[in-house]
């Protein structure tokens, strides 16, 4: 660990070899992500301060954060921060860590919504919005939206609420508290845009996800049931009881999940299409329901 006559650099190498003989994934860019929560600054910052000696006040403070990773936390816990979509999102042990592939989730809906609603102002509602991910980005890229997130959970809402204010939309973002729909069904909310990328993997699954996922993500975020569409089965059947069926229904989905997830939704009401979007894997990641046009 760091000493009086070390560098950044030094302190850099040191690290990332200690973590990577531990077999930690990645050693080198989650020491990179470490020493610029510890340092405060941006990853070109860091490049241009490789040379410094590493300040000694900060050893042991450096010593708690490489052994936090040692011990195989996500490097995002330890920060407390992810981007998603461009923006930086405050996270923390009470919500899931936002995943790349749900960027495609709201690009889709984004495109959806702006060729559905040109006149703009379509109320998009995300269920289980965690960190807040969807509700600020969707608020912050269209700004003549409107937006509501709900959760069960309340400290993932007060996560939400932090990350709206952060960027700006706190304002324009409504947060409802509640299991699933109910919260829209009980004060008669009507979105037209329905997103969800609610917990789905089948429970019988643990023991075989990744020990940073299994001992450090909330289970309530993660587990869906048998075979993992409980979430997906209950939402579905309290679309009727909404003001009205939304215009799009977005749902993130696990492997080979997608048509079960369709079958489920056609059943429910009348698409006039549904379609799965790919991730970057080929997974079929995504189900897009749209209404047919009146
Ligand atoms: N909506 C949040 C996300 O996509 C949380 C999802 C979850 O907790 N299952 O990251």
């Amino acid at each position: 660990m760091p000493t009086a006559s070390m560098t950044i650099r030094e302190a850099y190498v040191e690290a990332s070899s200690f973590l990577g003989k531990l077999g930690v994934a990645e050693a080198a860019s989650c020491v990179e992500l470490l020493l610029q929560h510890l340092l405060g600054c941006s990853r070109t910052e860091l490049l241009f301060r490789f040379q410094e000696q590493f300040p000694v006040e900060l050893a042991d403070a450096w010593r708690q954060l490489v052994e936090r990773k040692a011990a195989g936390e996500p490097v995002q816990y330890i920060t407390g921060e992810q981007d998603f979509y461009g923006l930086p999102f405050a996270v923390s042990p009470a919500v899931l860590i936002p995943r790349p592939e749900t960027e495609l989730l709201v690009e889709a809906l984004l495109h959806e919504g702006s060729r559905l609603f040109p006149q703009g102002a379509p109320l998009l509602a995300d269920v289980g919005t965690g960190s807040g991910i969807i509700p600020v980005t969707v608020a912050h890229a269209r700004p003549d939206w409107r937006v509501a997130g709900s959760d069960i959970s309340a400290a993932a809402l007060e996560m939400a609420r932090s990350n709206a204010q952060r960027h700006g939309v706190a304002a324009r973002v409504e947060w409802l508290e509640g299991d699933l729909l109910e919260p829209y069904i009980q004060r008669r909310i009507a979105p037209d845009i329905l997103v969800s990328n609610p917990p789905y993997i089948p429970d019988g699954d643990l023991p075989a996800l990744m020990p940073e996922v299994r001992l450090f993500e909330p289970h309530t975020a993660l587990f869906g049931g048998v075979e993992g569409l409980d979430l997906y089965r209950r939402m579905i059947g309290q679309l009727p009881l909404l003001p009205r069926i939304p215009t799009v229904v977005g749902f993130e989905v696990g492997i080979g999940q997608a048509e079960a997830v369709a079958a489920m939704l056609r059943a429910a009401a009348d698409w006039e299409q549904i379609r799965f979007v790919p991730d970057l894997q080929g997974i079929d990641r995504h189900v897009i329901a749209i209404r047919p046009s009146k």
